[in-house]
């Protein structure tokens, strides 16, 4: 892979680093929010949406989102490592280089499409 393409892709990953970061921090806040209103001895807010998922749903929902947010943040820091150790864009099964067009759609892509597609 040439410095242009790996200077290409650590752009990118740089990027959906600084999402991910964000997106996790969302989530915390957001179940920060789902503990203050169920420690709260006036919070029947559910009363005022029956419908509505309960707390208990609303925490599993965020604490699920809040999970694929921080393993999409270890999936892009371990790309930004094989970016620097210069393995990043070589198949972890068969050695064979992944094409660019896979890796800028999935730029956290470990194997070729044809080992990914043969778990
Ligand atoms: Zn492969």
């Amino acid at each position: 892979m040439d410095a242009a393409t790996r200077a290409e892709f650590t752009a990118l990953l740089t990027e959906r680093r600084r999402e991910a970061e964000r997106d996790a921090a969302i989530r915390q806040d957001a179940l920060g929010g789902v503990i203050a209103a169920r420690d709260d001895p006036a919070g029947g807010d559910d009363e005022h949406d029956p419908e509505g998922a309960t707390l208990a749903d609303e925490w599993s929902r965020l604490e699920g989102l809040r999970i694929g947010a921080l393993r999409e943040l270890s999936e892009i820091d371990a790309a930004l490592g094989r970016l620097r150790d210069g393995t990043f864009g070589i198949c972890v099964r068969c050695g064979a280089p992944i094409p660019a067009e896979r890796l800028r759609a999935r730029p956290t892509a470990t194997m070729c499409v044809p080992c990914a597609s043969r778990r």
